[in-house]
């Protein structure tokens, strides 16, 4: 059935943004957003329009007031592509000292975007040999 595949949608997004999705839930889990303080509120709307998590039903939540909340679900196919890549990812040795991939360069350093780690062009060249 094509509605339980991944959409390639779904798919450039994940990879695209490992680290907004790689703490959902696992699928055999309901969830709403309040529970979950490592899943970012205001991802949720764009992980759903992709199929990333799926919208259960409403639920009154003690901790919203009384307000009703989504229950959420986390996709079977979704999760297990995050789980994938989040273990590429991890053992894939990067392009910095710290094993990750992506910086930004000033003043002739070279600075993690992943964990601020301020590196020099020869310690990169030296990781990289
Ligand atoms: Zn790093």
């Amino acid at each position: 059935m094509s509605q339980s595949s991944l959409s390639q949608n779904a798919l450039r997004y994940i990879q695209a943004h490992l680290r907004k999705v790689e703490n959902l839930p696992h699928p055999s889990e309901e969830w709403t957003a309040i529970e979950k303080d490592d899943v970012n509120n205001n991802y949720l709307e764009p992980f759903s329009k992709r199929g990333i998590i799926k919208k259960k039903f409403k639920t009154k939540n003690p901790s919203s007031r009384g307000r009703n909340v989504w229950m959420y679900q986390t996709d079977k196919k979704a999760y297990d592509t995050i789980q994938r890549l989040v273990e590429e990812r991890d053992t894939t040795p990067g392009f910095l000292p710290c094993n990750h991939e992506r910086f930004k360069t000033r003043d002739g350093k070279v600075i993690c975007k992943s964990c601020d780690e301020v590196w020099t062009k020869e310690e990169v060249n030296k990781h990289n040999e």
